[in-house]
């Protein structure tokens, strides 16, 4: 899997190198371009916002420099023109010339592959706190792509107009929220959908049995059991008799209760989800 990622702080994603994700790019699985947006400025100061229009507090990024970037990134043509672009510029851990080549999006009259939903076609991700949430769902969707660019918005947001625009020319374009609340920029929410991304990609986990029975996993997407491990008695705390019972019929029973006990009480919206035939008979005993 291909990531870029386009920041005005690039240096955030320095920790990508650390544990399972480094040893994911160790070992080629996923290779990861930062860019620092301001490397697409022209002007003295480097600015990449500018004032709301309509008024109103703060700043708005603008849209021509994330156009130039994209455009840049995507290999697109700036609008009115057809044809490839001058390549990408100023990337940082742009990768050596041995690097394996990036997929581009090219179609002969827009250089836009006329298939966005092809998996080989680049996705545009834009973290927002207004846009729908970012679920395991989508993580498990993302993991199939072999080419994610995520553009991390600050100041008040980025211009709306950008993924408007990408989404017209065949871009496979998602704005995703990470939870109800606003953070200072775009770096912390692209770090998480990252991550639960490419956790799925196969491969990536050391034991892939290790994501299959997971909170917001499977056809029920139902919260995971309490786990435990030794000693069996921790300061005065016992775990479960069943799970040293060594029957595996009881233990998987007390986990499965126990998750839709934990489901219903935690987040009843999840099991309201289910239809009548995700439920067993012994399940809705539970
Ligand atoms: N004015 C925006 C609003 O009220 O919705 C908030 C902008 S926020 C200060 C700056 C950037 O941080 C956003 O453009 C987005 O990229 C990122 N961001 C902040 N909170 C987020 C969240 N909950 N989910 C995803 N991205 C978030």
């Amino acid at each position: 899997m291909f990531i870029d990622i386009v920041s005005v702080f690039p240096e955030y994603f320095r920790s990508l190198d650390l544990g399972l994700f480094g040893k994911a790019i160790e070992r080629g699985l996923v290779e990861v371009r930062t860019h620092n947006l301001r490397d697409w400025t022209h002007d003295v100061h480097h600015s990449v916002d500018d004032t709301p229009v309509g008024g109103g507090a703060g700043m708005v990024m603008k849209p021509e420099v994330w156009a130039e970037c994209l455009d840049d990134l995507l290999d697109l043509a700036p609008r009115g023109m057809t044809g490839g672009t001058s390549g990408s510029k100023n990337t940082k851990n742009a990768g050596d010339a041995s690097a394996p080549a990036i997929p581009r999006a090219e179609d002969p009259e827009h250089g836009v592959d006329p298939d966005p939903k092809d998996t080989d076609s680049p996705i545009l991700i834009f973290p927002n706190p207004s846009a729908p949430l970012f679920t395991q769902h989508d993580a498990t969707e993302l993991s199939q792509a072999k080419r994610l660019v995520f553009g991390c918005g600050r100041y008040e947001g980025y211009d709306a107009r950008i993924p408007t625009y990408y989404a017209s020319q065949g871009i496979d374009v998602h704005e995703y929220s990470i939870g109800d609340y606003v953070l200072n920029g775009g770096e912390v929410a692209v770090s998480v959908m990252l991550e639960a991304i490419t956790r799925l990609v196969p491969g990536f986990m050391g034991n892939p049995e290790s994501i299959v029975e997971e909170s917001y996993t499977g056809g029920d997407a139902l919260l995971e059991y309490h786990q435990y491990t030794k000693p069996a008695v921790w300061r005065g705390l016992a775990v479960p008799d069943v799970l040293i019972s060594g029957d595996h019929g009881k233990v998987d029973r007390f986990r499965r209760d126990e998750a839709l006990a934990r489901t219903s009480e935690l987040r009843p919206d999840l099991v309201e989800r289910l239809d009548c035939c995700t439920l067993s008979k012994q399940d809705r005993r539970t």
